[in-house]
C-alpha cells in the first residue's frame, strides 16, 4: 500500500454479507478517498474468516471478514452501518468508544434505539438517514415546501414501494417524507399518522397523513407523496433504480464527518441543503 492511500480514511462495513453491504465493499473499494480496513459478519457466519472479495464471488480485495467489531473500529476512522436496530445501536456504542464516525442506513429504529444513539453521539459522530440518496433528500425538502404551501384541503398520502425481503413498514424514507410533511404543515406526525389502513376505517380525517406499502419482486425503492386536493392532484416521486446511490451517499457522510464535532447529523447536513 503506498503512503498517500495510507492516509485515506480507514473504513469499516457493517453485515458485509447484506444487500447493502456487499454494495458498499464495493463502492469503497472501489473508491480513491478511501480505504476499505475492516468487514464485520456476526460470529458464526460462513463468511467469517474469508477474503471478502473472494466471499462476494469475485477478486481478492485483501480484507477478511471478521466477527469482532471493537478490534475493527480501532483502526477506522468510520463505520458505515446498514444492518438491524439491535446491531446498530451496539455497533453506535463501540464506534463512540473508537471515535469513529458511525454512518448508520438501518431503518426501523424506535424511541429506545434512538435514545440510545443520541448518547453515542455525546462522544462521537453519529450521521444518520433513512435514506442516503441526493434525490430523496431533495424530495423531502420540497415535500416540506409544497406542505407548508397547501391548508388541509389537501389530503397527504405517503406511499412506498420495496423488494419482497424488507422487513420493516412504512419504510425509513416514507417515515422521513412524513416528518417533512408534518412539518411543513406544523403538526407533529404521532398525532396525524395514519397507516395499515384495513376493514372498515371510516372517512379520512381531515389534516391526517396517511402511509401505504407495497412489497414485491426486486424493487429498490419507490416513493410518492400525494397531495389529493378537489379537482387536483399534486405527487412527488422518486424512483431508485440502483442500490449504488445509498452506497455513494454512505461513504460521503463518512468523509464528510471526518473532523467534525461530536453529534447526530443527517443528510441534509452532509449535503448542504
Ligand atoms: P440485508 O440484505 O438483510 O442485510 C443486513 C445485514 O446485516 C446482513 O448481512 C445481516 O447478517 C446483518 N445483520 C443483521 N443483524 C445483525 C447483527 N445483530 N449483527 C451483525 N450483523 C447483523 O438488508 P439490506 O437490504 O442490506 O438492508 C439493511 C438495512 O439498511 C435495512 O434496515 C434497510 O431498510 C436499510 N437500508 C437503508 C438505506 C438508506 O439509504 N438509508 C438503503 C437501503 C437499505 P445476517 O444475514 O447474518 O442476518
Amino acid at each position: 500500500m503506498s503512503e498517500t492511500t495510507m492516509t485515506l480514511p480507514g473504513i469499516v462495513i457493517t453485515g458485509a454479507s447484506g444487500r447493502m453491504g456487499q454494495m458498499l465493499v464495493r463502492t469503497v473499494s472501489a473508491s480513491n478517498q478511501a480505504r476499505l480496513v475492516a468487514c464485520l459478519e456476526r460470529p458464526g457466519h460462513a463468511w467469517i474468516g474469508q477474503d471478502v472479495g473472494i466471499a462476494m464471488g469475485g477478486p481478492v480485495l485483501g480484507v477478511t471478514v471478521s466477527d469482532d467489531p471493537l478490534e475493527a473500529f480501532s483502526k477506522a476512522q468510520a463505520v458505515i452501518d446498514f444492518t438491524a436496530p439491535q446491531a446498530t445501536v451496539e455497533f453506535a456504542a463501540l464506534a463512540a468508544q473508537a471515535r469513529a464516525v458511525h454512518v448508520i442506513g438501518t431503518t426501523g429504529l424506535e424511541a429506545a434505539h434512538l435514545a440510545r444513539l443520541s448518547a453515542a453521539a455525546r462522544h462521537a459522530v453519529i450521521v444518520r438517514a433513512g435514506n442516503m440518496s441526493l434525490g430523496v433528500n431533495l424530495l423531502v425538502q420540497l415535500t416540506r415546501k409544497v406542505a407548508e404551501a397547501l391548508d388541509a384541503d389537501f389530503d397527504i398520502e405517503v406511499v412506498e414501494a420495496h423488494h419482497r425481503h424488507k422487513v420493516d413498514a412504512p419504510s425509513g424514507t416514507a417515515l422521513m417524507l412524513g416528518e417533512a410533511a408534518a412539518a411543513g404543515r406544523g403538526v407533529n406526525l404521532a398525532e396525524v399518522s395514519d397507516s395499515g389502513r384495513d376493514g372498515i376505517t371510516g372517512a379520512r380525517g381531515r389534516g391526517r397523513i396517511g402511509f401505504a406499502a407495497i412489497r414485491g419482486g426486486d424493487i429498490v425503492g419507490e416513493h410518492d407523496v400525494i397531495f389529493a386536493g378537489e379537482g387536483e392532484r399534486i405527487v412527488l416521486r422518486h424512483v431508485a433504480t440502483d442500490r449504488t446511490i445509498f452506497a455513494r451517499g454512505a461513504l460521503r457522510a463518512a468523509l464528510w464527518g471526518q473532523d467534525r464535532e461530536p453529534g447526530e447529523y443527517s443528510m441534509a447536513d452532509v449535503l448542504g441543503l
